[in-house]
């Protein structure tokens, strides 16, 4: 249900601009007032406070009563008047009550005996309409986030598992071409053990952002495990798939990666598998995949393996 928050102020919605005629304006000058602005409604003011309201209702409504007569009629004969007004501290919340207590669209605001702006059902509703936007939004990039590994900003091997079985739903049902590209990092227990785990820390991350920076943004990444990572290639058949795998495993084996000083000679080994009909689930995929990284690994890492 559209609820505004308790405590936002009238003031951050109410529109600052009010269309204001004095009480001797005629209705002739009100109609016109009215349309130039393109408002629905005139504040009648006496030294910048609100005295009465006229609405294009009321206008209609003493024309149909009695006829043209009424359009030379003066605006403090026809206004409604005493008028309601709130302040601008005062909450959205309670405007809203006061409104649909008395019947009234539009609210002058006064601060100061002056009139400092008006508020409609329109501003109101663009508010609670603007909140509820900006809380789903909140609480998207909320999901996202714990979603996602803190170190390298890739998602999580849960999350990432349930975005490849859509992949592979989406392969099943429509066809077309799916890889999947498994990568680990070579004898990285012996980084650790030699340069410490800040250094292994340091490896990851600068590992993530190559893997970032040379894949796609179609590519969904996941970090898989310790120093594992994952790449669907929605779109990509084996060759491309392959092609991407050895892109990245060039890429990490030519960087010089230095911490303190220090070199740390860092390689990939990486397994590619791709999607065909025999595949039932991204669980199938997964284990396709990393049957190819053993492979890459037995056969002497930092190298690509198909299966
Ligand atoms: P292989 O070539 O067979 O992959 O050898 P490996 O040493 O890389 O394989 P193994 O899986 O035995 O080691 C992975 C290590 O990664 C073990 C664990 O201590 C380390 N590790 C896991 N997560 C992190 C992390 O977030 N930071 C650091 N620095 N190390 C991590
Ligand atoms: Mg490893």
């Amino acid at each position: 249900m559209l609820k505004p928050k308790k405590d936002t102020q009238i003031q951050t919605i109410m529109s600052r601009t009010v269309v204001t005629a004095q009480k001797e304006a005629s209705i002739t000058d009100i109609c016109r007032l009215m349309e130039t602005s393109h408002v629905g409604s005139v504040v009648i003011v006496k030294d910048r406070y609100p005295i009465g309201m006229l609405t294009e209702r009321d206008v209609v409504n003493s024309i149909a009563k009695s006829g043209h007569a009424a359009l030379n009629s003066q605006a403090q004969h026809m206004m409604r008047s005493p008028v309601f007004t709130m302040q601008p501290r005062q909450s959205i919340k309670k405007a809203v009550e006061f409104m649909i207590s008395k019947r009234i669209r539009r609210l002058p605001i006064v601060e100061n005996h002056r009139l400092a702006g008006i508020i409609t059902y329109g501003d109101i509703l663009r508010a609670v309409q603007k909140e509820v936007a900006d809380m789903e939004l909140q609480t998207e990039q909320l999901k996202k986030e714990v979603q996602k590994d803190g170190l390298t900003k890739f998602y999580t091997q849960k999350y990432f598992k349930i975005l490849l079985e859509k992949e592979v739903e989406r392969a099943k049902r429509f066809g077309g071409f799916l890889s999947l590209i498994m990568i680990d990092i070579d004898h990285f227990k012996k980084i650790n053990d030699t340069f410490g785990h800040d250094a292994g820390d340091y490896i990851l991350h600068k590992v993530s952002l190559l893997i970032n920076h040379n894949t796609r943004k179609i590519n969904i990444i996941g970090r898989y495990g310790g120093d594992e990572f994952a790449v669907i290639a929605p779109i990509s058949d084996i060759r491309g798939a392959q092609r991407l795998g050895e892109r990245l495993r060039q890429f990490v084996n030519q960087t010089k990666f230095m911490y303190n000083g220090k070199q740390i000679k860092t390689t990939l080994s990486v397994g590619v598998a791709a999607w065909d009909k025999s595949i039932a689930t991204g669980r199938d995929l997964i284990i396709k995949t990393d049957k190819a990284l053993y492979k890459a690994k037995h056969g002497g890492r930092d190298r690509v393996s198909v299966i």
